[in-house]
């Protein structure tokens, strides 16, 4: 398979006048193409610093990282790699520039040297695929936390980037933004086969992926489908991390005494079990 992020044995180190603290400790992990991946750990375990290491924003200290071959220890990929890799922040309000919804989602592209005429289409393009288009000429200050942070993705998407990575783009969000947000993103790595990096500690959030990926203090500690990372509530809990509504039920009333899976990820599983017995 295609694998378009390779992260070899990469570690990093913040160094301040006084300090030096490893944020990343020899991390090796790859994603496939048009795969989704969603990245949970406690805070302070080093997401937000690999998800910049991921778009060159930092650079490692040892190991290297390549997306789509691409190395980002060096320069001259650093556009090409931005291009490739778009990035998705926590808050919206931070991401947006312009006064004008389609304006800001043009402001990429623009900066790309896009001719007008294309950009004219792409911003067409992404506004429609994140289910923003009627709203193309408000003002983004008075939109809502999801709506916004809609329009950031389609500025994101607007540069046509082959994956794009989510560092906690649901959690300034209400409930309903939160699912308008996650409709988006699945729809666009499901239909548009944009692979996903998705962090997030919305347990929720990560039974909907196709692989989870753990990480503690700088380190991968658990990785596999939703059902073989929550299967582990002990070790979750351990390192201070939730495991999904279901499961944990479904861990309490396995140790009552009843008789069900341990694996249970959603509602509708576990009324098949409940119903099973
Ligand atoms: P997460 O996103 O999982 O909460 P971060 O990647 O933000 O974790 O932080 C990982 C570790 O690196 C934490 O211990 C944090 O305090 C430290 N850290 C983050 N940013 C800096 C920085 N700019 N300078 C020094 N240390 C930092
Ligand atoms: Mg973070």
């Amino acid at each position: 398979m295609d694998k378009i992020v390779k992260v070899n044995n990469m570690s990093f180190e913040y160094i301040t006048d006084e300090s030096a603290h490893k944020a990343i400790d020899e991390l090796s992990l790859e994603v496939e193409k048009g795969e989704f991946v969603v990245i949970i750990g406690h805070n302070g375990s080093g997401k937000s610093t690999l998800s910049k290491n991921l778009n060159a924003i930092l650079l490692p200290s040892e190991g290297s990282i390549l997306i789509d071959d691409l190395d980002t220890r060096e320069e001259k990929n650093l556009w090409e790699i931005r291009q490739t890799a778009g990035m998705v922040f926590q808050n919206p309000d931070n991401q947006i520039v312009a006064t004008v919804v389609e304006e800001d989602v043009a402001f990429g592209p623009e900066n790309l040297g896009v001719e007008p005429k294309e950009i004219r289409k792409r911003v067409e393009e992404a506004l429609k695929s994140v289910g923003m288009y009627e709203l193309k000429d408000r003002q983004p200050h008075l939109l809502s936390g999801g709506q916004k942070q809609r329009v950031a993705i389609a500025g994101i998407i607007a540069m046509k980037p082959k994956c794009i990575i989510f560092d906690e783009a649901t959690a300034m969000l209400d409930p309903s933004g939160r699912k308008e947000v996650m409709k988006t993103i699945k729809r666009l790595n499901k239909e548009e086969n944009i692979t996903t990096i998705h962090i997030t500690h919305f347990m929720e959030e990560a039974v909907e992926a196709d692989r989870v990926i753990v990480l503690e203090k700088g380190k991968k500690v658990l990785e596999g489908t939703p059902r073989e990372v929550f299967k582990k509530i002990d070790m979750l809990k351990n390192i201070g991390l939730d495991v999904p509504c279901m499961t944990e039920l479904s861990g309490m009333l396995i140790k009552s005494g009843l008789e069900i899976s341990s694996d249970i990820l959603t509602v509708d599983e576990m009324v098949m079990e409940l119903c099973r017995l």
